[in-house]
Parts: structure tokens; sequence; C-alpha cells
């Protein structure tokens, strides 16, 4: 079965001549159909860039991506936008939230775009799910940062997107949030078979994950199936020891 994401000796270097910086030196991984991975590294180790290349948001210097089995090398961007539109959703720092739009609109509009008829007792339960069942008539201008956040994870979940790209997804929001959000992510892995990859510096929100795997300049150097925080914690130790010394 082909891996949803699927990254070959992928190659990403910023700038040109003595200024150039490496972001990824050849990763190779495949992101298998159902899984919920984790990725995490120091802080310039590459991850957001693995996550850009991988969504094909970026375009890698060198190495091929693969998305739902279909190679993003040649695509044009409408091609891109097109195969977004139908198999990935995304919840990034920048939420993108239309503010003319109510939470519930904003929530449905990658389906309406797409022209897919939302599942309104799912876009109901991932609204209330994420803490915004009292909100749905709002607009984000109406909201805090922290629930401007949680639109933008539901929005990603209600269209039960095959690939779900999360950077930092919990990271501006309250415990008891976050890890109900982690546990829809899971949820959604395990249970609709999507495949989840989220960027985190949380070694409790990389806990969640069926697996975590841990980069270092641009390297994928380590993996963690099965994952705690105790033994993310102690990986992570380990990794910038292992930097400070090399
Ligand atoms: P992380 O997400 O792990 O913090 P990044 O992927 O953001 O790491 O960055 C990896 C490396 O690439 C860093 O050294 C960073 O400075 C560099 N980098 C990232 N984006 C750019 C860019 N647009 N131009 C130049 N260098 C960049």
């Amino acid at each position: 079965m082909t891996a949803p994401v699927q990254l070959a000796e992928v190659r990403k270097v910023y700038g040109t001549g003595p200024s150039a910086v490496t972001a990824l030196g050849g990763v190779s991984y495949s992101f298998t159909e159902g899984t919920f991975t984790a990725v995490m590294g120091p802080s310039g180790s590459g991850k957001s860039t693995l996550l850009h290349c991988a969504a094909g948001l970026d375009e890698p210097t060198a190495g091929e991506v693969h998305l739902t089995g279909i190679p993003l090398h040649g695509l044009n961007e409408t091609a891109l936008t097109e195969l977004r539109r139908e198999h990935v959703a995304f919840v990034f720092q920048a939420f993108n939230l239309m503010p003319a739009l109510t939470v519930r609109q904003n929530v449905v509009l990658p389906m309406t775009l797409a022209g897919r008829f939302p599942d309104q007792a799912w876009v109901s339960e991932v609204i209330q799910r994420v803490g915004l069942g009292d909100r749905t008539r709002h607009r984000p201008g109406e909201l805090s940062g922290g629930q401007q956040q949680r639109v933008a994870i539901a929005r990603a979940l209600a269209g039960r997107a095959a690939i779900t790209f999360a950077d930092e997804p919990t990271g501006a929001l309250d415990t008891q949030t976050a890890l109900e959000v982690l546990t829809l992510l899971r949820d959604q892995a395990r249970a609709a078979g999507q495949t989840i990859v989220m960027v985190t510096h949380d070694p409790v929100a990389a806990s969640y994950a069926d697996n975590v795997v841990f980069l270092v300049d641009g390297q994928i150097v380590s993996e963690s199936p099965a994952p705690t925080a105790e033994s993310v914690a102690a990986e992570l130790a380990k990794l910038s020891r292992l930097k400070v010394t090399t």
C-alpha cells in the first residue's frame, strides 16, 4: 500500500553561495495511513521546512515528495492546489480564518470550496469537542487567539481529509482543551484512518502520537514508536547534548 505522504531524499537549501543554509539534508520517510506522527527536534532543525515540503507548500531543492501516491514534482500550481483541496488539511500558526464568516462557516469553508457537502452532525461534534459549541455564530474578531486556533483545528478535522499537517496545534491552548484536541487527532487517525503529521515542542503532546520522529540539523536521527512524555523528553535531552558536542 502506498503511504499517503512519502519523502525520498528530500533536500532543501535556502539561499546560495556562502550564506546558503541546508534546512533538510536528504530526508527519506513514509508517513503511513492511519498514523499520527509527531515531528520533534531543536529549534532550526528543519521541522517547519519538512512540513512545508511534505505538504507541497515549499519546493525541495532535490528529492521527491509523493502525496497520496502522486509525485508533486512537475505539478503546476493549479494541480497542486487541487490535490491539497481534495486530500489535505492544515492547522498552521497563521489561522487564515475569514473575518466576515462565522465560526461554523469558517469550519465548513474548505468543504464548500471543494464542492463537498459537509456532514453537519460531525461538524457540530467537532466544534463542540474543541470547546466552541457556544461560539458557532461568532466571527473570528470576537474570539481570543486560543479560540481562533480552535476554529482552525475544527476546520482541519471537519472535512476528514486523508492527510492533516499541524504545526504546534496546541501551542496557544489551555491544558484541558489541548488534551481534548490531541485526543481528537489521535481518534481521527485510529478510527477514520487519517494520516496526521504534527510538529510540536511539547513531549506531552508528542506522547499522544503513534510515533515520534526526531530531527537534528536537517536529518531524521531517531524514532520513538509508542512514545511516552518521559521517553520523548529523555530523547530530546539526549539529542540536545549530541548537538552541543558535535
Ligand atoms: P524548525 O522548524 O525546526 O525551527 P526550520 O525548518 O524553520 O526549523 O529552519 C531550518 C533551517 O533553515 C534554519 O537554519 C532556518 O534558519 C533556515 N530557514 C528556514 N526558512 C528559511 C528561509 N525562508 N530562508 C532562509 N533560511 C531559512
